[in-house]
């Protein structure tokens, strides 16, 4: 049986990790990879985690399953790091996943259980996965224009236009902030405007934050998926502490329903819970619990929340060195979109001839629509990027 199985296509991003690996070259740099990488190279526990592991390992009595939805005080605190304090409890459904991953998948699950013929719009770029995720479900995927090529920001009007043609029982997802893999986007006046036009389609939007924390700041990032949740009745917001917390591989992460009422509330609820059940049953709960250990503690909160903030001033400062080199370099300020970008990733907007070019005469490794991992630099490479990427003509 299994041998009728077809070959999966390689995951691009992870074969450009094999082939970092295994290039000898010691100046070689790895933009690839998209997780946060210190100045040393190192994706660090972050002390806040450390400790929370401390006190559970002191403190847990047991490992049985935990609840199917997931610890109650673990969906009460992220619901308040990602909504705000003043949470919608009545409208609200909540469920612990696998991952940032597993929320998505969940939440389309739920949407294809509410509406068979389930549409999703999807940024133009997206994070591949997104895709890949909804052409494994069969689902319909369509695109609104979000890049602009030629200012590398957000092609507002073109995004708006294209979502005109949402309709109710659409979903659309947005990246809540940190986009993947411009690093361009929205502005609070641009997210109003999304919210009243998907008020206007009776869409659902779907908001995929994988970054809160990296880009302007824990609230201000979330500021985008909090006024859509205070305008439109139903909301579904994935979320990742993998990234925010340092915790890649505990896979932790939550599906947020806001909905039209109590009664749908209670719907969701259950049929959030079901799906877990499908998938994989009890959500995962060590990573949850340092998260919710870290969240509930004031002197761990403010001790991650510290970390989290050098981590995102760091690589806004990577930005801004970047940008200044390159000012130098090129004489001119055509590569001042860096600086305005967020997040880990920033598009250059290179040829895949020239993201192939660093790769062979520089040992400088890019994911070939020529995204590059800011935390990926330190002071030392920022020059040598920016020379490499004036030597190539980009
Ligand atoms: N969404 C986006 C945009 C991402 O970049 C990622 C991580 N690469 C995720 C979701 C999922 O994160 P995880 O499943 O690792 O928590």
């Amino acid at each position: 049986m299994l041998s009728n199985l077809q070959p999966q296509s390689p995951d691009k991003i992870l074969a450009l990790m094999a082939e970092f690996r295994a290039d000898p070259r010691a100046e070689k740099i790895d933009l690839g990879v998209g997780v946060y990488k210190d100045e040393t190279g190192l994706t660090p526990v972050m002390r806040a985690v450390r400790k929370a592991e401390e006190r559970i390992l002191r403190e847990e009595t047991t490992k049985t399953y935990t609840a199917l939805p997931g610890e109650p005080a673990y969906r009460e605190a992220m619901a308040r790091l990602i909504l705000g304090d003043d949470l919608p409890v009545d409208r609200l459904a909540t469920v612990a996943s696998v991952g940032g991953t597993g929320a998505l998948r969940v939440g389309i699950d739920l949407a294809r259980m509410a509406n068979p013929a389930l549409r999703v719009w999807v940024s133009d770029p997206t994070w591949p996965n997104h895709v890949s995720i909804l052409n494994y479900l069969g689902v319909e995927t369509l695109t609104y224009r979000y890049f602009d090529a030629e200012t590398r920001g957000v092609n507002f009007d073109g995004m708006i236009e294209d979502l005109r043609g949402a309709k109710p029982g659409d979903l659309v997802l947005l990246h809540g902030c940190c986009h993947n893999p411009t690093g361009a986007n929205l502005n609070i006046a641009q997210w109003d405007e999304v919210a009243a036009l998907l008020a206007e389609t009776g869409a659902t939007p779907l908001i995929d934050l994988a970054y809160q924390g990296f880009g302007d700041g824990l609230d201000a990032d979330a500021a985008g998926t909090r006024l859509i949740a205070s305008r439109l009745p139903e909301v579904l917001i994935a979320a990742s502490c993998s990234k925010n917390f340092g915790i890649y591989r505990e896979r932790t992460g939550i599906l947020l329903a806001i909905c039209p009422d109590s009664a749908t509330r209670d719907l969701a609820q259950g049929a959030m819970a079901h799906l877990n059940r499908q998938t994989f049953s009890f959500p995962p709960d060590h990573g949850a619990r340092i998260v919710t250990t870290i969240l509930t503690d004031p002197e761990l909160r403010r001790d991650w929340e510290t970390e989290l903030e050098e981590v995102r001033t760091g690589m806004l400062d990577l930005r801004e060195q970047l940008v200044r080199e390159l000012r130098e370099r090129s004489g001119s300020d055509r590569f001042g979109f860096l600086a305005a970008h967020r997040g880990m990733f920033s598009r250059l907007g290179a040829t895949p001839e020239q993201v192939e070019t660093l790769k062979r005469d520089y040992g400088i490794y890019l994911v070939g629509d020529s995204r590059l991992n800011i935390a990926g630099l330190n002071k030392n490479t920022v020059p040598v990027l920016a020379q490499a990427i004036i030597d190539v003509g980009i």
